[in-house]
């Protein structure tokens, strides 16, 4: 699975902060790395998908 951020993100820092393997902060708004998400880093990324205060994490 693949994760993609889109742009109604706040920047408000959680995702990058709760799952720094996925998540990366550039120019004030979260991006999501260009990759499959491993194993290991999966049920944290869903929790920050459902999570993250304005829905702007989507599943790609
Ligand atoms: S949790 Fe949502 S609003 Fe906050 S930085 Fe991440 S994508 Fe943006």
């Amino acid at each position: 699975m693949r994760m993609k951020v889109n742009d109604t993100c706040i920047g408000c820092g959680l995702c990058a902060v709760t799952c720094p393997d996925v998540f990366y902060m550039e120019s004030g708004v979260a991006h999501a790395i260009d990759a499959e998400i491993d194993e290991a880093n999966l049920d944290t990324a869903q929790d920050v998908l459902e999570n993250c205060p304005v829905s702007a994490i989507e599943e790609v």
